[in-house]
């Protein structure tokens, strides 16, 4: 029998083609060793190698996602500024929705500056009273004109204090039920009226902040989507957020797990036991088996965003780096105690793990940021099993009628 390949297959390949050859020029042009970060990074946008998926002329060719993974190989090897370590906020979550909610304007002003890491990103969703109930916040936006005028508090916003932009979501419609009232806005982080102030987190770190809005204006042509798109627009952001956290494909035996592996390696010989080898073990196996999960979500992965069952991988990714972190402080023994220092400090960029006992105390946010695991069961449970839905009793009451505190 003979096989031949389907037509989506050929055209895949010529694609595939085209990216490396587009891959080779940019390297050849920009060796990342010897260009500026910036300008390489701006070389990749103009290039279409930014978000691959993207339009043309938006850092992207408009082509399958799955290609970015063969793009970021090959220039991440090269030793590529990478704009997801830097801005990862910007580049995980408001690029893609920015793109695809944004108005042509918008996608010209804000997208190039995002990828290069000129301007960085924060989003502003969660509240003190609204996170995983994020579709019954309280921060208003009123219209005056051609434009809002915004107050609330958010809370949690990783990397306010150094963001020049973010993506504000008020309501604007309090008659409305819950998730129709909801707008979403760009908001200049650098206006007088925005007031952010550092959370300190158990590392002695605050990678996040309180943002408070006082009478904060925002231009009409700022909205992302129309006056209540607000949930839908959230929609792609935070389905982007759980794929950016937890669908990672590092190589095999990298990533997190080869920070145990090195542990476990370092140990003297009388302390690698049978049943501390065999919980190692019992983790790597585990990391490997959400590597290859990753993989195949991101080969089953059509054009447009990822769909609910990125929660796997959010899930699976937060319980499986607390386990990991757990155990190497476990395998350190008295060492796994000593810390530098609790001492505030505010750090240009998320997730900066100079020591394992630092990475121990942040991963344990992994199962809170970018939705709970709680959270994450109920998604998968509902929409992609579909179980019996969670207890909602105001999702058919207009927001301003709902009891709250
Ligand atoms: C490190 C870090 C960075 C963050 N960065 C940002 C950011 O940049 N921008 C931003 O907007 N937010 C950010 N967050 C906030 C994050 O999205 C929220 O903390 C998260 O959604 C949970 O909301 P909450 O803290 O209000 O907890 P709650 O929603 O009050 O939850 C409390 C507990 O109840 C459980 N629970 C709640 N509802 C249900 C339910 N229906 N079923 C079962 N269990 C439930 C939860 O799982 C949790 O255990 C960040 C958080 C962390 C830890």
């Amino acid at each position: 029998m003979t096989v031949t390949e389907s037509p989506a297959e050929s055209a895949l390949t010529a694609d595939e083609q085209r990216v490396d050859a587009l891959v080779t020029e940019l390297l050849a042009a920009y060796p990342p060793k010897s260009t500026d970060p910036t300008t390489f990074l701006g070389a990749q946008f103009d290039a279409g190698l930014a978000w691959v998926h993207f339009p043309v002329g938006h850092g992207g060719l408009g082509l399958n996602p799955k290609l970015q993974k063969l793009i970021n190989e090959r220039v991440f090897a090269e030793g590529a500024p990478h704009t997801g370590a830097r801005n990862p906020i910007g580049h995980g979550m408001c690029g893609p929705t920015v793109a695809v909610w944004g108005s042509e304007a918008q996608k010209t002003r804000y997208l190039r500056p995002l990828f290069t890491c000129e301007e960085i990103w924060c989003q502003l969703f969660s509240e003190p009273g609204a996170g995983s109930d994020f579709a019954g916040l309280s921060s208003r936006g009123v219209r005056d004109g051609d434009e809002w005028i915004c107050n609330g508090q958010k809370v949690w916003t990783t990397l306010a204090h150094v963001a020049r932009w973010g993506l504000l979501v008020v309501r604007t419609d309090p008659q409305a039920v819950k998730h129709a009232g909801l707008t979403a806005f760009v908001v200049d982080m650098h206006a007088p009226t925005v007031e952010v102030k550092p959370l300190r987190q158990m590392t002695g770190e605050a990678e996040f902040n309180e943002v408070f809005f006082t009478d904060t204006r925002i231009p009409s042509s700022e909205m992302l989507g129309g006056p209540g798109d607000g949930w839908r627009v959230s929609l792609t952001t935070l389905m982007n957020e759980r794929v950016s956290i937890g669908g990672a494909i590092p190589a095999k035996g990298s990533g997190t797990i080869r920070d145990l592996v090195k542990t476990w390696q370092a140990l003297p010989a009388e302390r690698q036991t049978p049943a501390a080898r065999d919980e190692v073990m019992k983790l790597w196996v585990r990391a490997e088996l959400l590597r290859l999960t990753n993989i195949r979500a991101n080969q089953n992965r059509k054009m447009g965003d990822p769909g609910p069952e990125g929660s796997i991988g959010k899930g699976a990714s937060a319980e499986l780096n607390k386990d990991i972190y757990a155990m190497i402080v476990d395998l350190m023994g008295a060492d796994g105690m000593l810390y530098g220092s609790y001492e505030m400090t505010r750090p240009a960029s998320a997730l900066n793990f100079d020591t394992m006992q630092k990475a121990f105390l942040r991963m344990r946010a992994n199962s809170i940021e970018g939705g709970t695991t709680e959270v994450m069961k109920n998604i998968l449970g509902e929409r992609v099993l579909g179980l019996p839905g969670d207890v909602r009793v105001d999702r058919d009451r207009p927001w301003s009628e709902v009891p709250r505190n």
